[in-house]
């Protein structure tokens, strides 16, 4: 079975929490046999400074000269792709729509990391989880991801169920929130990613669970594969696993994006 020749979500040390050269990246790539990746680090945080989150603005010149430094040294050898993972915020969607046009990236993935303005994802404030209730918290995430989506920034969706990552799971079925998640991915045009990075937290899942991607797959939505590496040696990471878990959704392909275009399909 062919793996997924491409990594779609690497991040680089300049959001403050990763670690290793761009160039150990595309070694890593490279020496696993794939065609393309694409640095897609932590865009500027829009409503607030946040070292060790996301780069800070004034450094995404420099951002783009270390991927140019690679693409120059490595192009012929992979196809390396321009890309940011930026954040829905409410009310600060003109900032991002200014930072992610400023270079001609070649897709932006939308994530949401923060729900009614507290990260869900970061370890420093899990205690947080014990006052919340956990279902509405849910339904907040899937109402901003569709907010997400219908604000044209966005190609790929990231981690589509990351309020999972510490183990807190839904007490009620959420398949409807999906479902309007997924009607709503498909209209606006937008991929959900496999994101392998959640095998190596508590949750021990990628994402989306595999319920989830069935309910993406029958909706039409389309496909990337990104392992969220934060470090070079885990570049297309459990890449197998990720295919068998698109294949027993449906999935048959993924997407490879240009300019915020989709430029092709690939066969998995
Ligand atoms: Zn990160
Ligand atoms: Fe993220
Ligand atoms: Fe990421
Ligand atoms: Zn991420």
């Amino acid at each position: 079975m062919p793996l997924p020749r491409c990594d779609y979500h690497m991040h680089t040390a300049l959001c403050g929490h990763a670690t290793g050269s761009l160039e150990e990246y595309v070694q890593q790539a490279i020496a696993l046999g794939f065609a393309e990746i694409g640095f897609s680090d932590h865009a500027p945080m829009v409503h607030e400074r946040h070292p060790g989150v996301t780069m800070d603005l004034r450094q995404l010149p420099l951002y783009h000269k270390l991927i140019d430094e690679v693409k120059n040294k490595y192009g012929a050898k992979i196809i390396i792709k321009y890309a940011l993972e930026a954040d829905f915020v409410p009310g600060f969607e003109a900032k991002t729509k200014e930072i992610i046009s400023g270079y001609p990236y070649d897709y932006i993935i939308g994530s949401v990391h923060y729900v009614n303005g507290w990260a869900v994802d970061d370890p420093l404030t899990i205690e947080k989880w014990k006052t919340q209730d956990i279902n509405q918290v849910w339904r907040d995430y899937f109402k901003l991801f569709r907010q997400s989506a219908q604000s044209g920034m966005f190609q790929i969706m990231g981690h589509c169920d990351l309020p999972k990552k510490f183990g807190h799971r839904p007490t009620v079925d959420m398949a409807e929130e999906v479902k309007a998640t997924a009607k709503v991915f498909k209209e606006t045009g937008v991929a959900v990613e496999i994101n392998t990075s959640g095998l190596r937290k508590p949750i021990k899942e990628m994402y989306p669970s595999p319920q989830h991607l069935k309910i993406y797959y029958a909706a039409g939505v389309p496909l990337t594969f990104g392992s969220d590496a934060h470090t070079p040696e885990n570049v297309g990471k459990n890449f197998k696993e990720a295919v068998d878990l698109a294949k027993s959704a449906g999935y048959s392909e993924y997407l490879i994006f240009n300019k915020c275009k989709i430029e092709r399909k690939e066969r998995i």
